[in-house]
């Protein structure tokens, strides 16, 4: 299986290597608008399989064999994949022509199935206007490590392509979960509004970040508190989520806080800038920044 990941970021990269370590894909072509944003992708890949190597974890030969099977490029490189995974920004705008793109004038394989890596975009608004289905193929971060894989059935979204898209996951060592579309399908509607809620948690000043964050993990048994984990995922991935899981249901309990959008207008956006509820440190420490 030849596999496409467009947009080799935070996700699209994980996603490659996470196709690119199954022995039952033969390539996979990361791909972005810049050959050094997909070459910055292959080298986040590298760096984790280093990190595997040198923990014992991986034998060398292994990493080398994996990272071969990626090859970096601009999207017009998708000419003849199996399947597409788009992994571009959460804009609606951006997915649709992206994908239009790829239909009209890049990919030439009539039997590749085009999947999204969206987190709460609307399936069938992707795939309308497109002559191929669209369904959706939503990995969690890391997508190297997470075993869940969310298949989303659009309105046009046949059902032989929903079952190749869950027979593909579980071929990479994914559990897939059937969902039905619905802004923030079934994980992201239930997580994203409580890192939300930690925000507000924090801006109304009931506790502290470090005291919010080990609060839930301790009483929660949550291996991450609330702000960690948004600025792992990415706060403007987190407030783009909201955003949408707001247009669609028009609940005030979905709006983002205005903490969120502050820090997201600021371009303090988590791990991916070093900034967020804290700053990342060379040595992998980290910092609260109410205790700067
Ligand atoms: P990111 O900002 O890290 O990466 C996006 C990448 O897309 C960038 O490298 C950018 O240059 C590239 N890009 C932009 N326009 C492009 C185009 N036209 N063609 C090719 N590449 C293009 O974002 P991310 O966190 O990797 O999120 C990507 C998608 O995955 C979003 O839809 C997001 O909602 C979804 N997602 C994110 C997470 C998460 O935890 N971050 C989890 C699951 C799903």
């Amino acid at each position: 299986m030849k596999v496409a990941v467009i947009g080799a970021g935070t996700m699209g990269s994980g996603i490659a290597q996470a196709f690119a370590q199954s022995d039952a894909v033969e390539k996979v072509y990361l791909c972005d608008i810049k050959q050094e944003f997909a070459d910055g992708g292959k080298g986040k890949i590298k760096k984790q399989l280093d990190r595997q190597v040198a923990k014992g974890k991986m034998e060398q030969a292994k990493a080398d064999a994996i990272l071969a099977k990626v090859q970096t490029g601009l999207n017009t490189q998708a000419v003849d994949p199996d399947l597409v995974v788009e992994a571009v920004l959460e804009k609606m705008d951006l997915k649709k022509s992206t994908f239009k793109a790829l239909e009209d004038e890049i990919v030439k394989n009539p039997d590749c199935i085009f999947a999204s890596n969206t987190s709460s975009l609307s399936i069938t608004e992707i795939g309308a206007g497109l002559s191929k289905p669209v369904v959706g193929m939503h990995f969690f971060n890391p997508a190297p490590v997470m075993k869940l894989v969310e298949v989303i059935a659009g309105a046009n979204t046949p059902k032989e392509t929903v079952e190749a898209v869950k027979k593909i996951s579980e071929t990479i060592g994914k559990t897939p979960v059937q969902v039905n579309e619905a802004a923030g399908f079934v994980v992201n509607r239930i997580l994203v509004p409580m890192i939300n809620e930690g925000i507000n948690v924090y801006y109304t000043g009931t506790s502290d970040i470090q005291g919010i964050d080990t609060a839930m993990k301790l009483g929660c048994n949550h291996p991450m508190g609330p702000l960690e984990l948004g600025d792992y995922i990415g706060l403007d991935v987190v407030l783009a989520i909201m955003d949408v899981i707001f247009a669609d249901t028009h609940d005030n309990k979905y709006a983002a806080s205005p903490l969120l959008r502050k820090m997201v207008r600021a371009g303090h956006l988590g791990v991916k800038t070093g900034r967020g509820f804290y700053v990342y440190n060379a040595d992998r420490t980290k910092t609260p920044v109410d205790q700067l």
